[in-house]
């Protein structure tokens, strides 16, 4: 039950700096909970399936809050949605990055949520977490003594889990660079536009005249981690896109994921839809490839 109230004491700490913020995780590891838009931590917090001891907040820490263009992207876990949306390089180069970002919620949680509140809180149906992987994105993981870097797909590890260790912090996420030949697009499907999906799916695609290249397909809310389809993929690179191949990809995209009944939707209602959606989606990258 939502209660609206937070029903433990906890400690609180703003740190300004990275350092600072390593510090403190090293120092309290398990009893520490990073907090940066808190719009999913507050409401377990709320429900009581979270209650822990500490909370650092990022929200001092200016040097989390950035978008690079740099051979690729890099972005700081602390930006916005909202943030992300102004960015002309996304809205520009990473299509289907920026139409996940509108896709999320409402205003109100574009402007609060992060991206890396996002990924790490390692919902399936994080909206974020589709683009990022057909962009193959990958994120820097700091404790206070190193750095690793891990490929998203390495990064998601279940429902509600990441690679991320007692200590550890997110703290940037870099995508690859794309061309001119790429076109890319992202599909929600939720109960109501304000919700979490019941599906989601990305696509990037690059074109070589009337061939498809290379291309990529990623899917949320119907497995247990966000995740590439990638024998869907196979079937498309080094051919020219006709709606009869796009019919046999999608196909096979409804039979690589792994959906379940749960509140939001049916096993069976997933993996039709997920057809159309494929289909939609693939359609539209090739379109935007072209241009
Ligand atoms: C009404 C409502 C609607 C929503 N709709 C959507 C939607 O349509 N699509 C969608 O994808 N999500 C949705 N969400 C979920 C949520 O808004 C997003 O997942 C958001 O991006 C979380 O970001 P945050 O900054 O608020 O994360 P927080 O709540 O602050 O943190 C989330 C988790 O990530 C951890 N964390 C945060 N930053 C870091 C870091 N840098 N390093 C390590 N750990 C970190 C926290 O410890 C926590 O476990 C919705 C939530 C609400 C309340």
């Amino acid at each position: 039950m939502n209660t609206h109230i937070l029903p433990q004491p906890f400690e609180y700490v703003e740190p300004q700096t990275i350092d600072e913020a390593l510090q403190y995780l090293s120092e309290h590891k398990e009893k520490v909970k990073i907090i940066a838009g808190g719009t999913d931590l507050l409401v377990q917090m709320k429900i009581g399936k979270v209650s822990p001891p500490c909370l650092l907040s990022l929200s001092k820490i200016s040097a989390l809050r950035y978008v690079i263009e740099e051979s690729g992207l890099r972005m700081g876990p602390l930006t916005t949605f909202r943030e992300l949306q102004m960015t002309p390089s996304i809205s520009k180069r990473y299509t289907a990055l920026f139409e996940a970002t509108k896709a999320v919620s409402t205003a109100q949680i574009q402007t609060m949520g992060t991206l890396g509140g996002n990924l790490c809180n390692g919902s399936p149906a994080a909206d974020s977490a589709p683009p990022l992987l057909v962009f193959r994105g990958k994120v820097k993981l700091m404790d206070a003594r190193e750095e690793r870097i891990l490929s998203l797909e390495e990064f998601f590890i279940g429902p509600g889990k990441t690679a991320l260790k007692a200590g550890e912090m997110l703290t940037e996420i870099e995508l690859e660079e794309v061309n001119e030949r790429t076109g890319s697009a992202f599909k929600k499907l939720g109960r109501v536009s304000a919700d979490l999906s019941k599906v989601s799916i990305a696509v990037a695609i690059v074109r070589k005249d009337d061939l498809c290249k290379e291309c990529r397909i990623a899917v949320g809310a119907v497995a247990p981690v966000p995740m590439r389809a990638r024998k869907s993929e196979s079937i498309l690179i080094g051919k020219k896109i006709e709606r009869s191949l796009i019919e046999k990809v999608s196909h096979q995209v409804s039979q690589e994921i792994s959906p379940i009944d749960d509140i939001r939707s049916t096993a069976w209602y997933r993996r039709e839809v997920v057809k159309a959606m494929a289909r939609e989606t693939i359609q539209l990258a090739w379109e935007r490839a072209a241009s």
